[in-house]
């Protein structure tokens, strides 16, 4: 096995540095270890240029107090410097607009779209109380449709009933009114994906989203894809304006690389993370989590 940042941090550093302050020299041989590892759990380019420089910046001259080793020094600001970037406080999906809440949920085909909105509709459900209320937009694939159906079914959330023909336009505005009438606090519009981005998929999100005036547009990207993932997040941005990301299979992706790149690169608070299957698998997002497992 490789040893995990932290070891060769320390390996680097307390071999060179005995006491005092941290030098310019000890801080760059032990960055080249950072870059590696950060670039071997796959985060951008120019993700990883910025935090090697913000780091950098921050340990040159800091002096190492007794009671740690020069090693455990860089590690914390590494740590804490993770942290910050991938953003400090954790941001729950906000309900505070007049109901029902319309909350808009986006992303290629296969991402988890369709899981992770059934995931959000059963938390909002079983654990906030909310009365809510699930819509496929999805009019070129009835099996999405049906797909959403059966997990309302298991997650005992509404879903708003099919009507073959309508355009996704149409069945949004239907969610919607039946959002009002039905007295629902919460509804997940679960937009259509495809396998790349496409005009015909983005002006679809528009055009829905110009509608339903969501609260919330929850971008849905794998974490797996890594700066795929983070392209696809720019390109709905651009096009409909994200409020925040659920990245998912997060449980495959041992290094944690994916919520870093995609935090920096599109600025977007990641919301929640999909860690499996099933629909009670998801959390809140953790940047301390995260950051312990990129530096191992
Ligand atoms: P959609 O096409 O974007 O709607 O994708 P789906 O919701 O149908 O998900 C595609 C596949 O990914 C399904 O087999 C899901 O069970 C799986 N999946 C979704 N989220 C996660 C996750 O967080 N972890 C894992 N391991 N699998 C997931």
């Amino acid at each position: 096995m490789f040893d995990t940042l932290t070891d060769r941090l320390g390996g680097i550093l307390d071999r060179l540095t005995r006491r005092g302050a941290l030098t310019e020299a000890d801080v760059s041989e032990a960055m080249r270890e950072v870059r590696r590892a950060l670039l071997e759990a796959d985060v951008a380019l120019e993700v990883v240029r910025s935090f090697v420089d913000r780091v950098k910046e921050r340990a040159v001259g800091v002096e190492v107090v007794k009671s740690v080793t020069p090693g455990q020094m860089v590690v914390k600001i590494v740590h804490d410097e993770l942290v910050a970037m991938l953003g400090a406080d954790a941001q729950p999906i906000s309900l505070a607009a007049a109901a029902p809440v319309p909350i808009l949920m986006v992303g290629l085909q296969g991402s988890g779209k369709t899981t992770s909105t059934a995931k959000i509709a059963r938390r909002l459900s079983t654990r906030d109380k909310r009365k809510v209320l699930m819509a496929s937009l999805d009019t070129r694939r009835p099996a999405a449709m049906e797909q959403l159906a059966t997990l309302g079914r298991q997650t005992e959330v509404a879903t708003l009933p099919i009507v073959p023909g309508q355009t996704a336009l149409q069945i949004a505005r239907r969610a919607m009114e039946a959002g009002r009438l039905g007295g629902y606090d919460v509804v997940l519009l679960d937009t259509a994906g495809r396998t790349t981005l496409d005009e015909a998929l983005m002006a679809e999100v528009v055009e829905v989203k110009k509608a339903t005036n969501p609260h919330e547009v929850l971008l849905v990207a794998d974490a797996l894809t890594g700066q795929d993932a983070v392209t696809t997040a720019r390109a709905f941005d651009q096009a409909v304006g994200v409020t925040g990301i659920v990245l998912t299979r997060v449980d495959g992706d041992g290094r944690g690389g994916a919520a870093l790149s995609m935090r920096a690169v599109t600025g977007k608070p990641i919301k929640l993370v999909g860690v499996g299957e099933r629909f009670d698998a998801v959390e809140d997002f953790d940047p301390a989590r995260i950051a312990n497992r990129i530096l191992g």
